[in-house]
């Protein structure tokens, strides 16, 4: 079934977790429009432009940030996956692991590099030079659409998403795919942004990630929702908080940082996490924000049913 276009670039959505047409406005940011579901209340873009939906954008605009210094060294330092590595260990301690959206690579290289010999690991991607980049650090790739037909290598024991369902036109089309490639009783954990969020509430349109890449603004009601047909819900858990990012939002205005400067912060958020005082204060204040579920992210870890 094809979708009725308004514009030849854009694509108009209908709601991707109940897939009911109906919708009503709910917030503007430049040419971002975000809309609510009438019958279950998700909250999405829609219309969205063609580059974000098929890749191209990843493929293109993207690769000044994906690959550059600030953004890499952001990514492969070892504090970056600290809290994805303990959920993913809790759930899985050996196997074949896939890492779909791994871009550059960095998850699966710091899980290869601190168990070494447990895991088998492939990361896939839509961006070819992310992939080249992650093949240049000893992982191997598999180049091809996660959600086509014949995606080779069945039966992984564990699938990560981090960061990924928010970016994708058809989320619950990639859990279904992840559930047909694992195992049984084989796990899933995805990430994605907390719609419910402190920062979220705090800075509404003016939060960095509002942004045209994000088509999908998931609370954890809606993302049980999509996720409860193949899996089993393991554990809900929100984690992040990024008091530089609050600041720096106040500050601009809603004005767009660009991928660089997107990249250095990280890469600023990271050096500070290193500071062991500022460690544990930030280790509270983000505790407190997990109890009450307004951390800046949100991980379901799922099994396979
Ligand atoms: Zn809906």
């Amino acid at each position: 079934m094809s979708s009725p276009t308004i514009n030849p670039e854009e694509i108009e959505r209908r709601c991707p977790v109940c897939d009911a047409a109906g919708h009503e406005k709910c917030l503007q940011k430049g040419d971002l429009r975000l809309v609510r579901c009438a019958q279950c209340g998700m909250i999405f873009a829609s219309p969205v432009p063609v580059a974000y939906v098929n890749g191209a954008f990843y493929e293109d605009a993207g690769r000044p940030f994906y690959l550059s210094a600030e953004k890499l060294e952001g990514d492969y330092a070892p504090v970056r996956f600290e809290r994805e590595l303990r959920m993913f260990r809790r759930v899985c301690a050996r196997g074949k692991v896939l890492d779909v959206g791994c871009s550059t690579g960095a998850f699966l290289y710091q899980l290869g590099q601190r168990f070494p010999g447990g895991y088998e690991g492939f990361g896939t991607d839509v961006s070819g030079p992310a992939l080249d980049y992650a093949e240049s650090k000893g992982i191997k790739v598999i180049r091809k659409d996660f959600l086509a037909e014949d995606f080779p290598g069945r039966e992984f024991d564990a699938i990560t998403m981090w960061a990924v369902l928010e970016h994708v036109s058809e989320p619950k089309a990639f859990l279904a795919q992840a559930a047909r490639l694992l195992k049984r009783g084989g796990v899933c954990l995805a990430l994605v942004p907390n719609w419910k969020s402190l920062a979220r509430r705090v800075l509404n349109e003016r939060y960095r990630y509002i942004l045209g890449q994000h088509l999908n603004y998931f609370s954890e009601e809606s993302l049980r929702r999509m996720a409860e047909d193949q899996f089993e819900v393991l554990e809900a858990n929100f984690t992040h908080f990024n008091p530089v990012v609050i600041r720096e939002d106040l500050r601009r205005r809603g004005v767009e940082p660009s991928g660089t400067e997107r990249a250095r912060l990280l890469q600023r958020t990271n050096r500070l996490k290193k500071r062991r005082i500022l460690r544990f204060a930030y280790g509270i204040v983000e505790r407190a924000l997990s109890i009450g579920r307004l951390a800046d992210n949100l991980t379901l870890v799922l099994r396979k049913r």
